[in-house]
């Protein structure tokens, strides 16, 4: 018998003969840690009154004057229905029984009182409350331990200068403040009520992972993680109708697959800087047309596939003529004016996916795929009429230009196909300048 559990509570104990009240009281006093005692039913259920949060159990005999055991347990079951009841008692009939089931009575001990059994019976009537006391605590710490691990996350995501969102494929669980603040809504709630899955703010752009792509797949989240880190890019806007570039990081929050934390950096200011410097290095700075950098890794390529496709491809170069006089007569600030002018007029006068160059000073190619050289001619004449025509840097300056044309022909390389586009271009400046030369 598990006697210790007796040692931290206290109990009420009602007997209205006073020999038996004093000399069980005392017994029991050395087992509990307090008992109350009271004389007849009215004072039991005072005393309980006035000490319903210390009382543990009540052990009360049946027969007393002025409220009887019964009757004091009923009143109190009112204040305290699971406050467990042993009744010390010489009845024994079925009546008796069933009225002491009736009001709640755990057990009862018979009279005369035997130490033992009454003690037995104390056990059994406080044990399921002790247990379901600890059971509760246990709840409660357990909540509240629950509760600091999800305060913990909280903070180990609002630290994050990154959005950060855990999701479980379809709806997001936690979200942090940068994510709050980034879609400016007070909590998942009001987010969730406009927005099904957060894919669908990726916008749909050339060069970014987007909605349709993602809803195309099974598990947009594995596709996503399968994807090699510079292509794990996407635009998102934010409340002000903003467009910011993100990287997007995805790990596992359990093992099992269930939940996933997304990370969000941002990447926007990088990679403008970096489209920026990817545009500085491939383009000429005065005109803005390609430099011969990009020129030279565009043309290897049109040239391979001119061969596979057997499709044709042509060169244009033209030079400015006597371009020095310009500047000698000018300055070289219009000079420059003048370049950028040359430039817009070649321009327009080419299809979008000619490439034109700033190739030396004054100097410009132009590659034009699946074109032949009679195409090509067109093109190079209606540039040299327009320049011709031209009044440059509105100020009544007349200016000519030279142009020498080669097309793609079997046993050709790069330095082939240049070098008779040159020749051409030395042949129409030797011949008088002004005019197109087809080699
Ligand atoms: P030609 O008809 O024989 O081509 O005569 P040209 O004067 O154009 O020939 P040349 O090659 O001797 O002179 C080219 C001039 O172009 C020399 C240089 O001052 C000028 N030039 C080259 N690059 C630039 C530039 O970026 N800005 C300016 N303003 N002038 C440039
Ligand atoms: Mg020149
Ligand atoms: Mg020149």
């Amino acid at each position: 018998m598990n006697k210790e559990i007796l040692e931290n509570i206290s109990v009420l104990y009602v007997e209205d003969e006073n020999d038996v009240r004093e000399f069980t009281a005392k017994l029991l006093g050395s087992l509990v840690k307090k008992v109350y005692t009271a004389a007849n039913g009215l004072e039991g259920l005072e005393t309980f009154k006035e000490n319903s949060s210390a009382i543990d159990l009540i052990v009360s005999d049946i027969n007393m004057p002025k409220m009887d055991g019964l009757e004091m347990c009923t009143r109190i079951k009112e204040i305290n229905k699971e406050i467990p009841i042993v009744i010390t008692s010489a009845h024994n009939d079925p009546n008796f029984l069933k009225r002491a089931i009736d009001v709640g009575v755990n057990t009862y001990a018979m009279k005369p009182i035997d130490l033992y059994q009454l003690v037995e019976s104390m056990i059994k009537a406080i044990e399921p409350i002790l247990l379901k006391r600890e059971l509760e605590q246990l709840n409660v710490s357990l909540e509240s331990r629950v509760e600091q691990e999800v305060q913990k996350l909280k903070s180990i995501l609002d630290a994050q200068d990154n959005i950060v969102v855990v999701t479980n494929n379809n709806s997001l669980t936690n979200v942090n403040k940068r994510f709050l603040e980034f879609f400016n809504v007070s909590d998942i709630e009001e987010f969730s009520s406009k927005t099904v899955n957060i894919y669908d703010l990726f916008q749909e752009e050339y060069g970014f992972i987007t909605k349709d792509l993602l809803q195309k797949q099974e598990c947009w989240i594995s596709y996503i993680k399968k994807l090699p880190e510079i292509d794990r890019v996407v635009k998102i806007k934010n409340s002000n109708n903003e467009e910011r570039i993100f990287t997007v990081n995805i790990d596992n929050y359990d093992e099992k697959d269930n939940y996933f934390v997304l990370s969000l950096t941002d990447i926007t200011e990088l990679k403008e800087k970096s489209n920026l410097l990817e545009y500085q290095a491939s383009h000429d700075s005065l005109t803005g047309l390609n430099n011969r950098n990009k020129f030279k890794e565009i043309y290897g390529k049109e040239i391979r596939r001119g061969f596979r496709y057997k499709n044709d491809l042509s060169l244009i170069i033209f030079d400015l003529d006597f371009f020095k006089n310009i500047n000698d007569t000018h300055g070289h600030q219009i000079g420059d004016e003048v370049l950028k002018d040359i430039a817009q007029v070649v321009l327009g006068n080419v299809r979008e996916h000619d490439i034109v160059v700033r190739w030396g000073g004054e100097e410009f190619l132009i590659l034009l795929p699946e074109t032949s050289s009679e195409g090509s001619l067109n093109v190079a004449e209606k540039i040299r009429a327009a320049i011709e025509d031209k009044d440059f840097s509105s100020k009544n300056l007349r200016l000519t230009a030279s142009f020498g044309i080669a097309s793609l022909k079997d046993g050709d390389d790069e330095n082939t196909l240049l070098a008779r586009t040159d020749e051409a271009l030395y042949e129409a400046k030797r011949t008088g300048r002004n005019k197109v030369i087809v080699h």
